[in-house]
């Protein structure tokens, strides 16, 4: 999902879905500008579920707040008792809870096509994030592993940037962040990722593979 400034816009594309155009609310992680209006479409689509990562679950079903994590930056250290709380308690029997580094979505939901979408876990910007892969376009949706739009967005977004870090304040764990970053660039196959906040088209496997390759010092 995109920004909190264009939350109206994607209720706006989800009411213009057919109903059985909506099979699956794939949910990278729970930070509100991801996740807040999932309530909502819940309400709208009663017969979708949404995956979680179980790492990521306590966040969104209403059991856990993003500042009861400890950091180690100290941008989220300060930050995260200005981040609004959490009031997302998406229903737990419309859950589909995925375990693990890495699988297929259809290993925890039967009617899901073999093959067709996997999840990675990537932790660092919260703990449970997972990057999904649909193998039949090739494409990465990254969550916030990874963004495209400047840190001090919205002042200077530009049409120059292609990857950047997501902003500090919310990403507890900025080394495990840049880890996950590594870990993304190594899945196979991929030709499209879709880093979060992106306006639709997306950065190539190469561009993506520079940024990373340009970030490795930090680790
Ligand atoms: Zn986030």
């Amino acid at each position: 999902m995109g920004s909190m400034q264009c939350t109206g816009c994607i209720a706006l594309l989800f009411l213009q879905l057919q109903p059985n155009h909506l099979r699956l609310l794939a949910v990278t992680h729970g930070h509100l500008d991801h996740a807040g209006l999932l309530p909502w479409v819940l309400d709208e689509y009663p017969a979708v579920p949404f995956a979680v990562h179980e790492a990521e679950q306590p966040f969104v079903t209403g059991g856990q707040q993003y500042q009861q994590l400890n950091g180690d930056t100290w941008t989220f250290t300060l930050g995260k008792y200005y981040m609004p709380k959490l009031n997302t308690s998406l229903p737990t029997s419309r859950q589909i809870v995925l375990t693990g580094s890495n699988g297929d979505v259809s290993s925890f939901a039967s009617w899901v096509p073999k093959g067709l979408l996997t999840f990675h876990h990537l932790p660092g910007h919260s703990p449970g994030q997972v990057a999904y892969f649909q193998h039949s376009t090739k494409s990465m949706v990254t969550g916030d592993v990874i963004t495209n739009m400047a840190t001090s967005f919205p002042v200077s977004r530009n049409g120059k940037i292609k990857c950047d870090n997501p902003f500090l304040m919310p990403t507890h764990m900025y080394h495990d962040m840049k880890k996950s970053q590594q870990t993304l660039a190594k899945i196979s196959g991929v030709e499209t990722y879709f880093p979060s906040h992106d306006d639709g088209t997306g950065v190539s496997n190469a561009d993506f593979q520079s940024f990373v390759g340009a970030q490795k010092d930090e680790l």
